[in-house]
């Protein structure tokens, strides 16, 4: 059995200090908010509402821990980038996302889910600053709504400004879904390339 396809939920958490100590090697989900990152998870773990997000901004954020077989979990990070968000929330973000990824030494992968029509917005740009040179896989999210053409060139566009495997997907069409578990599953049992934490 793939790991992947045995997801179930383990804890939650909106305050750093209270994560769930580091063990099993952790692979992260994040994105900015409503750019499919649940619909992603659903469709890699082959589960019809294992993430599910929050339509009303201003909740309060969480990091959501999922055992996987084989001993190793998927996390789930807040969404960002709600354009009428407070202030005070983008902060509490920062802290929570930014602690869980610049220290997590447990962390082998992690994988950003960008809407294909918009990629590399400010706010992913500043994520994948946080994550100081942890293996990465872009997502293209919602690749149906492109055409051929338009998702060579994203795929193109992205290829070119990333160190990171990039990869078209869709939780409609599921295209890349096989390919991108495939990828996450071998990220699982490859030995972690090391990356230097402070
Ligand atoms: P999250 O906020 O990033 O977790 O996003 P969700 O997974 O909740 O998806 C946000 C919206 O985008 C929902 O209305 C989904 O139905 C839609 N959506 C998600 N994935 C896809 C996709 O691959 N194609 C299309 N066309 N819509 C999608």
């Amino acid at each position: 059995m793939k790991a992947l396809s045995q997801a179930q939920f383990l804890a939650s958490s909106a305050d750093p200090a209270g994560l769930p100590p580091p063990g099993p090697p952790e692979l992260a989900f994040a994105g900015r908010s409503n750019v499919g990152k649940s619909s992603a998870i659903n469709a890699l773990t082959g589960r019809k509402r294992l993430a599910f997000t929050s339509k009303t901004p201003g909740r309060t954020q969480t990091i959501n821990f999922f055992a996987l077989g084989g001993g190793a979990r998927l996390v789930d990070l807040p969404g960002y980038g709600y354009a009428k968000v407070p202030r005070a929330l983008r902060e509490q973000w920062r802290t929570l996302v930014g602690s869980y990824v610049r220290a997590r030494s447990t962390l082998v992968g992690v994988v950003l889910v960008m809407d294909a029509r918009h990629p590399l917005t400010p706010l992913d740009v500043q994520l994948i600053e946080f994550l100081g040179g942890v293996r990465l896989l872009a997502l293209l999210s919602k690749a149906d709504k492109l055409t051929r053409a338009q998702q060579a060139k994203t795929l193109a566009e992205v290829n070119a400004s990333l160190q990171a495997e990039v990869r078209l997907f869709s939780s409609l069409t599921r295209q890349g879904v096989d390919e991108c578990r495939d990828l996450l599953e071998r990220w699982l049992v490859s030995p972690h390339p090391g990356r230097s934490l402070e």
